[in-house]
């Protein structure tokens, strides 16, 4: 069985519907993209996975439960980690006391036990800002605050860790060096979903990616696959 299984994932918002029937599947140890223009559900999916939205049909396993009607908190307690399009550090607080926070008991986010300096290191230096701990979030670059919030979401010890756009924003030495970041993870034993609305540098990342448009799956298939195809090429350009 696979790791994650989305089946059948509709979510509407009133007359809208932004995911329509999308259905596809994660392998344990798989990087996969998903992509498509923007508008096109990639996020909503992940908020549906998240439970962060309700979904409106279908059904969504992780590692053989069914986590559709889950509490995000329990989502994210059974192995599951999302980072979102928008970084929301707490200004208020350190770099070190914002990874802090994602290990903490009674946290939204987990329920371990909070973690020790060194294992608080250990999630920055993942990332590469292990130097800038005591610093505060609104110091920092903006590549900086992407791989703070990467941290965050590292805190939580996933198995699968969902990145909503992570390299957006990012110069071409930034995306190549948080690509080097993610096939790290992956030898670690991390299982990824990348979402870009562009194929770019993903498509040298990624195993498999599935293709949105306009809600719908268009397909789903290897790099070269989803690159060669003319569907995909005329859903990019139509935008
Ligand atoms: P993508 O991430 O692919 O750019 P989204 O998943 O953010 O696309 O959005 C898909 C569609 O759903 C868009 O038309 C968007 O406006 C709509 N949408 C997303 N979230 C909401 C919401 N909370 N309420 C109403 N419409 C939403
Ligand atoms: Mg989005």
């Amino acid at each position: 069985m696979s790791l994650l299984e989305i089946d059948g994932v509709t979510k509407r918002f009133g007359g809208l519907v932004a995911v329509d029937d999308v259905s596809f599947d994660v392998n344990r140890g798989e990087i996969v993209g998903l992509i498509g223009p923007n508008g096109s559900g990639k996020s909503t999916v992940f908020n549906c996975i998240m439970s962060i939205y309700k979904v409106t049909d279908g059904s969504i396993h992780f590692d053989e439960n069914d986590i559709t009607d889950h509490q995000t908190h329990e989502v994210v307690n059974s192995g599951l980690s999302r980072v979102s399009q928008e970084s929301n550090p707490i200004t208020a607080m350190s770099v070190a006391g914002n990874i802090q926070l994602f290990t903490l008991p009674n946290s939204l986010f987990s329920l371990r036990g909070g973690a020790s300096e060194a294992e608080i290191y250990e999630y920055a230096a993942r990332v590469d800002i292990e130097d800038k701990l005591q610093e505060m979030p609104d110091e920092l670059p903006h590549a900086d605050i992407r791989r703070l919030e990467i941290a965050k979401a590292l805190a939580t010890e996933p198995d699968l860790l969902l990145l909503d756009e992570p390299f957006a924003g990012m110069n071409q030495a930034e995306i190549t060096e948080l690509a080097e970041t993610f096939r790290a993870f992956s030898e670690a034993g991390i299982t990824m979903v990348i979402v870009d609305h562009n194929m770019g540098g993903l498509m040298d990342l990624v195993d498999r990616a599935v293709v949105l448009n306009n809600g719908e799956k268009l397909m789903e298939g290897t790099p070269d696959e989803v690159t060669s195809d003319e569907r995909v090429q005329k859903a990019y350009l139509g935008t």
